[in-house]
């Protein structure tokens, strides 16, 4: 089974993906990974990768392209793989349709775990931490005991890091929306795309990715 999960960040897709890969024995291909590993092995689209990064610069298409081929031509794929994160433009969604004909492979299916960007912004904003200890906690999952008080110290003092702002997580996630939509759309042309409602318990959620699985 080849298989592609997408979803915004904040959606639950890392979870769902570890889920899968325990249960089908299937690699976890995370770009992240992905890269980490040819930079480790000293390959030579590894090194190329490892050079744009150290002079702080994007890796070009064509040499995550080639890392993305050097890892799905591995022996371990053979009875399928999970990709994520990857493609993440559409000209790259183009580029893995050529790196699974030229390798004999088929995708099989894409899953899109949906959540509405409402709700990402209060799952990700939520956070924010003690000034005067550190300790971290969030509106909805953890809120201190007492509120305005910090369990820890018993501090007042509380603060959000630039990146929890919702501000800032909502540019964030219209960026993600803008990059995904088109390569949703061409999964949902080549009738690959399941999407899934991901607003629900983990449990819930991955049962429904098994059926769509299983009925590969
Ligand atoms: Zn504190």
């Amino acid at each position: 089974m080849n298989l592609i999960i997408m979803g915004l960040p904040g959606a639950g897709k890392g979870t769902q993906a570890e889920r899968i890969v325990d249960t089908y024995n299937i690699p976890h291909i995370s770009t992240g990974d992905m890269f980490r590993e040819a930079m480790a092995n000293g390959t030579e689209l590894g090194k190329q990768a490892k050079a744009y990064m150290d002079e702080g610069s994007l890796v070009p298409d064509e040499v995550t392209n080639g890392i993305v081929k050097e890892r799905l031509a591995q022996a371990d794929t053979e009875k399928g793989f999970l990709l994520d994160g990857f493609p993440r433009t559409i000209e790259q969604a183009y580029a893995l349709e050529e790196i699974l004909n030229d390798l004999g492979k088929q995708l099989d299916t894409v899953i899109n775990i949906h959540v509405e960007e409402d709700v990402l912004v209060d799952r990700l904003a939520g956070r924010f931490m003690c000034k005067d200890c550190g300790a971290t906690y969030h509106k909805v999952n953890h809120p201190p005991k007492v509120e305005g008080t910090c369990d820890r110290c018993g501090g007042h003092n509380f603060y959000q890091r630039e990146d929890d702002k919702p501000e800032t997580v909502k540019n964030r996630l219209k960026v993600n929306v803008a990059a995904s939509a088109p390569i949703l759309e061409f999964y949902n042309e080549k009738n690959l795309l399941q999407t899934l409602d991901g607003n629900r318990e983990i449990e819930d959620v991955f049962v429904d990715v098994k059926k769509i699985i299983d009925n590969l």
